[in-house]
Order: structure tokens, then sequence, then C-alpha cells
């Protein structure tokens, strides 16, 4: 009896220690940019291409179908997603005068404290800043190169890889993970360059889409009426997007020779790059096609390009899970795959981001976590960039810093206590190229409410549920009185807890 009391007390203690000794998952995110929804075979039968890894993530853990950003832009977004703070006060605002200030509190940091060994190899667009808080970096200068890229090394040291980008990434990944410190828990940030403009896809993936017939979106022919930002935009396929650098219609042998992207190529890339589109443009040129016949020429090309360098970014998206696999990882490594933000396939006739119209407001996200994600969830709460950071402290069991403006939603993940967001904060800055207004705003589950301001001085309020493709602009029709008044209130509320000084001065201006 006394040995049966003393194995069963034996068996309690170990019991005890293995829950008290805390267990650190590997955390490994994927950052692509500008990747649609629209494109993702996760989120629905409609997608515009079939994308089996991203959803293995999602079938294998959680696919989160309200996943916003605090600015529609590559650099914001990520200063965001490493801060946990949006733009005014993480001090990364636009692409255009911002550098990173590394000094200030980021999660990887905390990781860091926390016991981690920290990387992110790829695109990570903060500027000329050299990184901090990772152990390891390998990064793109700027937006960086389709073909044979340059990286920058730990230490500052740049050197030049032959092949495709996508491809060029996940091997410096899976060679950090291979040397790594394998006595302790990983973060690593894997951030792609796919799908980024000019959309130029890997050889093996030229011309996979060029069967399909790609139905216009129905509001692809939008006249702008009630949306004052919306008219003077520069981001229409029509007029905006470009029929050499972006769709690859070069007009003689020297022009192409003479464009950067082919210059970068190998003899080999370069000749089956123009096998492929010479055959494309014999056609286009003898098709002289003019007005909406040429924007819908250009809207299929647009898609036929920017699919095919979506192939290369699941493949690889793939691989980097086989990785996993094979090395024995999988039980104990968080995996998150998302995008810096959405993206317009021809809604509003547009390409490109920025709006806070769901389209480019709206992110991709889907989360592996076994164990603790149950296979197959959705979750429908609406997850902010900015609450990854605190996500990923808790998970490690580090301290949240202060002032933080995410808030973690591992309580949701694990079916705990949790108070999801009744509403969420929108700024963005940049008054450049695309020429959209800057503008900030306030979302709720069923309303939109948007304050444009420099370019355009306007106020949008949109009912999602009555027009979900935000066509319409009701703000000061009649019978949104009480609504407009509620969600100000909402908005002035965003703008004094996270402290937008600047947001607060355009709020207070009548127009
Ligand atoms: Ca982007």
């Amino acid at each position: 009896m006394k040995k049966i009391t003393f194995l069963i007390s034996c068996l309690v203690i170990t019991l005890i220690a293995s829950a008290q000794k805390k267990i650190q998952p590997n955390i490994l995110v994927i950052i692509s940019d500008d990747h649609a929804y629209q494109a993702i075979s996760a989120y629905g039968k409609n997608s515009l291409m079939q994308t089996p890894s991203i959803d293995r993530i999602a079938n294998e853990g959680a696919l989160f179908t309200k996943a916003y950003v605090n600015n529609s832009l590559c650099g914001p977004s990520r200063a965001a997603f490493l801060s946990g703070k949006f733009s005014h006060a993480n001090g990364f605002k636009d692409n255009v005068v911002s550098n990173f200030n590394f000094n200030q509190d980021i999660f990887v940091k905390g990781l860091q404290t926390a016991g981690y060994q920290t990387a992110w190899v790829g695109k990570m667009h903060l500027g000329d800043s050299i990184p901090q808080g990772f152990d390891y970096y390998n990064i793109l200068p700027g937006q960086g190169q389709y073909y044979n890229p340059d990286l920058i090394e730990t230490g500052n040291v740049k050197k030049n890889y032959t092949g495709y980008i996508s491809d060029v990434i996940t091997n410096i990944s899976e060679n950090w993970l291979d040397q790594r410190d394998k006595s302790k828990p990983f973060c690593l940030v894997i951030g792609h360059k796919a799908t980024h403009r000019n959309w130029m896809p890997d050889i093996q993936d030229l011309g996979k889409f060029d069967n399909i017939n790609f139905k216009l979106p129905d509001n692809f022919y939008d006249d702008y009426s009630t949306r004052a930002a919306a008219q003077v935009q520069d981001m229409t396929i029509e007029k905006t997007l470009r029929i050499k650098q972006d769709l690859k219609m070069f007009d003689s042998k020297e022009e192409l020779q003479n464009w950067w992207d082919y210059k970068r190529m190998t003899p080999e890339q370069r000749e089956a790059f123009s096998a492929y589109y010479d055959k494309i443009y014999a056609d286009f040129k003898q098709r002289n096609l003019k007005g909406k016949a040429l924007t819908e020429w250009k809207y299929q090309r647009y898609l036929k390009d920017y699919l095919a360098t979506a192939a290369s970014l699941d493949r690889n998206i793939g691989h980097v899970l086989d990785y996993i696999d094979k090395n024995d990882l999988t039980k104990n490594t968080i995996v998150v795959y998302m995008s810096d933000q959405g993206f317009y396939m021809g809604e509003h006739g547009w390409f490109d981001k920025r709006f806070m119209y769901e389209e480019s407001y709206r992110t991709p996200m889907v989360m592996r976590y076994p164990g603790v994600i149950k296979p197959g969830t959705k979750i429908n709460d609406m997850i902010m960039n900015v609450d990854l950071a605190p996500t990923f402290l808790q998970i490690a069991g580090a301290p949240i810093y202060k002032n933080i403006h995410g808030q973690s939603f591992l309580p949701r993940l694990q079916n705990k206590k949790y108070q999801s967001r009744d509403a969420i904060y929108y700024h963005y800055y940049e008054n450049g190229e695309h020429a959209v207004s800057p503008h900030f705003g306030v979302k709720t589950k069923r309303y939109k409410l948007i304050r444009f301001y420099n370019k355009v001085e306007s106020w949008e309020l949109f009912d999602l549920q009555t027009d979900p493709q935000e066509m319409k602009n009701i703000y000061g029709a009649k019978g949104t009185e009480k609504i407009t008044a509620d969600l100000k209130s909402r908005l002035l509320s965003f703008i004094n807890e996270y402290k937008d000084e600047e947001a607060k001065t355009i709020f207070n201006k009548k127009i």
C-alpha cells in the first residue's frame, strides 16, 4: 500500500512540475505583401485560385474572417505588427519619409528576454535603420527584386542570390532554422515580396492561369458617385496600370533589354521570360484594342500575372510547412500566415490598397497552434495586426509592455473569457503615389465612418449590411443622424484612447 501511495505521490509531483514548466512554443510568422483574400481558397469557393498550403494552415488551425490592419500600406503595417501600436505612436506613418525607430519596444525584444532566438528573413521594408531585436536578419533592401535579389544580412552585409525571390527567401529561412541554437525556442518572421507590384511570376508559373477568363467584379465600372476621395484617386486598372512595367508589353527588344527587371535576369531566365511574353505581345499588337476592350484585357493580364506570382508564394509556404514536419517541429510551433494588407482585384476598377474600404482594410490571416486551436476553427471576431505583438508576448510568458494599442487574443484561442472588439480604428497618412487622400475612421460590425483630409475634405458613412461593396456614401442622409453621432463619439474615443493628436485636430475641424 505504501509503495502505491509513494508511486502516486511521485506521479502527482511529476505532473505538477511539468504543468508548471512553461512550454514556450516556437513562433513562425509568414507575412506576404499585397495578398488579397479574394485569391485564397480558404476564404471560399469564389476564390480566384487554389492555395492548398494556406488552406492547410486554416484547416489545421483557424481562419480569421475579420482581421484588419491599422494603415493599409507595406511599411506601416509591418511597423504596427512589430510594435503593437498605431502609426502615430510607432512613428512609421508612410513609405515615403519614414524610417522605423528600432529603439522602441517591439515584441521580438520581449521574446529575446524570455529566452527566444529571433530572426527576420525577406521583406521588412522599414527604411534604412539597422534592425534591432533580431539575433539574425537577412532582409531585402526596400521592396527588393523578384529575380536574383540582393539581401542584407546581419552586420549590414549585402549579398546577391541567384534564383526567384520566394525560393531564395525560403532557402535562407530553412538554413537559419537548421543552424539555430536548438536548445531555445525560436521566433522566425518570413517576409515575402510576393504578391507586390509588378507581379513577376517565377518561370515555372508563367501562363498558369492563361486558360481562365476571369469575371469582372460587379463594381468594376464604378463611377465613384457620392465618394469624393475615390473620384481623385490614381489607382485604376484603366488609367494607372502600366502596359510596360506592370504587364510586360515592351514595344521592342531594345526597350525590354533596358528594363531594370529584365537586366537582372540570367540568360536562361531572359529566354524563358521572353518566350512567354513575346507571344502575348504579338497577339496584343495584332488586336489593337481600345477603350473598354483594352481595359478588360489589362484586367485579365493583371490577374494572370498576379495569381501566377501567388502560386510561388503558396508553394513556398508549403515547403516551410513540410520542413516543420520533417524536423519534428509541428507540435510545438505556432504558424501564422498573413498579408500586410488586402488588395483590390478589380473591385471599384482598382489594383493597389490604401483605402479603408474592405478589400484593402481587411487582411487574410490564418493560424495553426496545435493543442490550443481546434482544427477547422473560424474566428469571426474583429482582430487587428496590432494584436499579434501582445498575443505572442503572452504566449511566450513575457510581460506586455506599456502603452501598447493591441490586445492579446490568446484567451479567444483558448476559449477563455475574451472581450471581443466591437469597433476598430484606422489611419492612413501617405499623400503621394496613387493620390489617395489621407483618412482615418472607425468600423463597427455594421457601419463604417471615414474622415478624409488634405487632398479631399469629406466624411463618408457606409452601411455594410445593405451596401457591402461600399458604393453609396450615406453621410448626411436623412435617418442617419443617430448612427453618425454614435460613430463620431466612438471615433473620438479611439482618438483619445490612442492619443492620435493629428486626427483630433482634423476631427474638430468643421467642413
Ligand atoms: Ca503591401
